[in-house]
């Protein structure tokens, strides 16, 4: 048996960020992943490959529709979707070689195989090779995050009907890709083939896209990505999903119950994700998982109902994204080491890295309404800054919620360019709990696409924008 202080379970945002902050408060620690590589989702299979892919893909459609409006004229590119899955691979990789250097340097033992519970505070590792190795540890954290989600009748059959895994490494641009969810993922993977040539029909429950973020936001992102000739099927409750060989045929029912059929050739299933338990024997540490599948966390100390055993990232309640899972990873650590830290909750940003982006922070108009909170509100077009007339990036807008009497900023959406950068400025002055007026005071360099930050500020203290 080898003894450790912490033992982390999972390495993506959550595990791997907690295993080296535990280290640097002086604990013994260890971490499992199960794969060969470590990064989790995040990593491997979500938001740095997915992000690699839009960049090229966004390269692409610039080179073929802007180029020539700057004045850069040369033969019309194509698209070589080979290499550019293998530059997205090698992203990976160099980054993958990041996390084990890391884990070097905090002197942090890494395990790789299957973590499952022989009881509360001891964890068996199953390695690849048949070895098994048992850990005991006074603290574990369990951090193996989530997998796709699935309805039963639509059978994932990972060649034509595919998850957002497939769809990093596709071996050709569909002709037409149905995209069965417009939520974060499926936007932002539409958009890449979008961009790449794919004819993209979303289909969504919903009446508009990215439906849980602020209202507005879904409108101006669905205008966008019209343009890029995708088609919108809202409020439509798909029934099935079936793989003919070169077609897949989708079929939905709209809100008028009338069912409508969707033929393409490949089609992606992006209706969320669930948290991952498989093979952690969690009954033989006395834990149980909801019936959401996730694992329950005291909400001070992300302490599962069993002492000593915690609980971080896409696996417990809250918003499934990799910087949340980070700051519980810190968080975590930082328990164990019986300090008192804090994470705001309502101040971790969202972001859809679509172009233009859409970030958002704090409370959306709809959530304001429903809680009966009176609100100011001002929106400032990046169609009237210089910085994105400049570059010809000129959808999107500034969108800020104050509070009707005290001013302080409730919520900020952002549709534009570098948004995704942008909203790093409101979660700041949120933290701080900053007044429109506040923000609205202070210089923002010109020409700037922050400049609209200020404006919308401007707009919501007292409807008082300079260029608008
Ligand atoms: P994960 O990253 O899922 O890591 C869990 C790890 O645990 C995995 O490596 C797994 O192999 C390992 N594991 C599981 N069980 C065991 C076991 N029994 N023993 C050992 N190891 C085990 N979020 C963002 O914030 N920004 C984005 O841009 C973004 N883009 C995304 C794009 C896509 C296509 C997808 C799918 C997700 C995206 N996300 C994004 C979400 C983000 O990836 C997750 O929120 C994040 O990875 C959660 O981190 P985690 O540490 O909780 O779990």
């Amino acid at each position: 048996m080898l003894e450790f202080d912490v033992v982390v379970i999972g390495s993506g945002p959550g595990g791997y960020v907690a295993a080296i902050r535990a280290a640097q408060l002086g604990f013994k620690t260890a971490i499992i992943e199960k794969y060969a590589v470590m990064g989790g989702t995040c990593l491997n299979v979500g938001c740095i490959p997915s992000k690699a892919l839009l960049d090229s893909s966004e390269h692409y459609y610039n080179a073929i529709h802007h180029f020539e409006e700057h004045g850069i004229i040369g033969g019309k590119p194509k698209v070589d979707l080979e290499k550019m899955i293998a530059r997205k691979a090698g992203v990976v990789e160099k980054m993958n070689g990041g996390i084990s250097f890391l884990m070097k340097k905090n002197k942090v033992t890494v395990f790789h195989g299957l973590g499952s519970f022989e009881s509360a505070n001891v964890v068996k590792v199953s390695q690849t090779d048949g070895k098994e190795e048992l850990l005991s540890a006074k603290h574990i954290i369990v951090a193996t995050g989530s997998k796709p989600t699935n309805l039963p009748f639509i059978p994932v059959d990972k060649t034509r009907i595919i998850t957002s895994t497939e769809a990093l490494k596709l071996k050709e641009i569909p002709k037409h890709l149905i995209v069965i969810g417009a939520g974060v993922i499926g936007a932002e993977l539409g958009s890449v083939y979008a961009r790449l040539g794919s004819k993209v029909s979303f289909v969504e429950y919903a009446d508009g896209m990215i439906p849980t973020m602020d209202r507005t936001m879904g409108k101006e992102l669905q205008k966008s990505i019209a343009k890029l000739g995708a088609d919108f099927y809202f409020s439509h409750q798909v029934t099935g999903a079936e793989n003919k060989g070169k077609e897949v045929v989708v079929k939905a029912k709209n809100s008028a119950g009338e069912e409508v059929e969707i033929k393409g050739d490949y089609c992606l299933v992006c209706i969320g994700r669930k948290p991952y338990t498989e093979g952690l024997n969690l009954g033989a540490a006395g834990l149980q998982t909801d019936e959401r599948g996730r694992i329950a966390v005291d909400e001070h100390t992300l302490q599962t109902l069993v002492p000593g055993i915690y609980a971080i990232g896409d696996l417990i309640r809250g918003a499934m994204l990799a910087h949340k899972a980070e700051e519980e990873g810190v968080f975590v650590a930082e328990v164990i080491a019986g300090q008192k830290p804090h994470i705001n909750y309502n101040l971790i940003p969202g972001v859809v890295y679509t172009w233009p982006e859409v970030a958002s922070v704090g409370k959306t108009e709809q959530e304001l309404k429903a809680a009966g909170i009176a609100y100011k509100d001002g929106s400032f077009p990046f169609k009237a800054l210089g910085r994105a007339v400049a570059s010809m990036d000129v959808d999107g807008l500034v969108k800020v919620l104050a509070d009707a009497k005290t001013d302080e900023i409730l919520g900020v959406h952002i549709i534009g360019a570098r948004a995704a950068d942008m909203i790093a400025e409101a979660v700041v002055a949120m933290e701080f709990r900053a007044s429109a007026e506040d923000v609205a005071r202070m210089s923002h360099a010109h020409p700037t696409y922050t400049e609209a930050m200020k404006e919308a500020c401007l707009a919501a203290t007292s409807k008082r924008a300079i260029h608008a």
